[in-house]
């Protein structure tokens, strides 16, 4: 890819997939995998219900004693949850059970605690009964069969698949080890939150940003550097950088102005530029490139919602992929009211989600007074990606949206 050449967002990710190198595996203990990815498949360890298991705080019987008419029954034994089946003596006879217990053997349905009066060692039926059998009874492989492929490789984990892991037996499982990255703020005007600060300074705010997001996704492994608009000074930092994290992810200095040192000293330290500039607003100037172990760094434009946008544009869905997580469907919205914009651009426009009286989701556009006022992105939910224009995107239009 040339530098200079204006790539759409669509490109600029395939570029930036296409020389990803996929993160290593690790086993971990299954309580600290949530939000991690699956690297190998799953599959069930036995029949899922492993044994036909009473759904209900009541009696086993015999269906066919129901069939009969019987309405009284002798409560011959008790079966609780975790005790081996119990047998039933006589087909007038109950075992009474607890829901969880496996199904005694001659009984083949559970009449719940509900309907029955229970005194004297007998239970009397208050209301007809279904008589069906396996009524009440969740049956052994109903859900799945032992060595079922459960959760594949590239799944991400959350609650309901690790508790499905969990059911297989698994006390540790194979993810992807979180990238290491580190967050290189550039600029001789930025000033820590707590420090004093002149008029002309401003606070190092997209470093809070960019970890904020990383953290909420999960990603642990986050460093933090700022770095002056000097050129050995970034030389000597990144160089180091590199030698201890996979991903690096720079603000500021990708620009045209004098001081805009990171493409630079990037390709000084062996970093080869894969793209400079996507034909996007706000982000345009963002370069991308590969380091000489196969580091992933992303050179983002230091305006701050041109930061937040194409942190969450590009460099998560680049992480996942690193990590071979597998794509889900990206969320679309329709626009709850038109927005006109003139530029042959991609148009990453910030949005509030509302919810209409009939429960649909709308994006609302809340358009920031240009890519330096991160304040107008307090209260929004993140942004839609328009097609470029010029254009008038009518109220209803549907597009891609990416949460902050
Ligand atoms: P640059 O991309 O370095 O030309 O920066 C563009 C604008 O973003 C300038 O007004 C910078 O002061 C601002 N900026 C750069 N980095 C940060 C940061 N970490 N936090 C807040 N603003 C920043
Ligand atoms: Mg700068």
């Amino acid at each position: 890819m040339q530098a200079g050449t204006l790539l759409t967002p669509r490109l600029a990710e395939e570029a930036i997939n296409s020389r990803l190198t996929c993160l290593p595996i690790e086993s971990l203990p299954l309580t600290q995998c949530v939000g991690g990815t699956l690297r190998e498949n799953i599959y069930a360890e036995r029949d899922q219900p492993p044994f036909d298991r009473v759904t209900m705080d009541g009696i086993a019987v015999d269906s066919e004693a129901l069939r009969r008419g019987l309405k009284r029954f002798r409560i011959q034994a008790t079966q609780g949850a975790g005790s081996p089946a119990l047998k039933l003596t006589h087909g007038d006879n109950a075992i009474e059970v607890m829901t969880g217990a496996i199904l005694p053997s001659g009984s083949d349905c559970v009449i719940p605690v509900e309907q029955l009066d229970v005194a004297g060692g007998f239970a009397s039926l208050r209301t007809a009964v279904v008589t069906a059998p396996y009524h009440n009874v969740h049956r052994r492989g109903s859900d799945s069969r032992q060595g079922a492929l459960l959760l594949e490789t590239g799944t991400l984990l959350r609650a309901p698949e690790i508790a499905v892991a969990a059911s297989a037996g698994m006390a540790r499982v194979r993810v992807s080890s979180q990238p290491a990255v580190i967050v290189v703020s550039t600029g001789d005007e930025l000033i820590e939150p707590g420090d004093p600060i002149a008029d002309f300074q401003v606070r190092r705010s997209n470093a809070y940003a960019v970890a904020a997001t990383l953290r909420k996704r999960g990603f642990g492994r986050i460093g933090d550097d700022h770095v002056p608009d000097d050129e050995n000074l970034l030389r000597e930092r990144l160089a180091l950088h590199l030698t201890t994290h996979e991903v690096v992810v720079l603000s500021g200095g990708v620009s045209m102005g004098r001081f805009d040192l990171v493409p630079k000293v990037l390709m000084q330290l062996g970093v080869q530029q894969v793209f400079h500039n996507i034909a996007q607003r706000p982000g345009r100037p963002m370069w991308f490139g590969i380091g000489p172990q196969g580091q992933a760094v992303f050179g983002l434009p230091g305006n701050p919602v041109s930061t937040l946008v194409c942190l969450i544009r590009y460099v998560i869905p680049a992480i996942a992929e690193a990590m071979g997580t597998k794509r889900g469907q990206p969320e679309r919205l329709a626009l709850a009211a038109p927005v006109t914009f003139q530029h042959a651009l991609t148009y990453f426009l910030p949005v509030a989600i509302e919810h209409g009286d009939w429960g649909r989701p709308w994006a609302a556009p809340r358009p920031p007074n240009g890519s330096g006022d991160f304040l107008s992105l307090a209260g929004t939910d993140g942004f839609v990606e328009l097609p470029p224009g010029p254009n008038t995107y009518p109220k209803g239009f549907v597009t891609s949206v990416y949460r902050w």
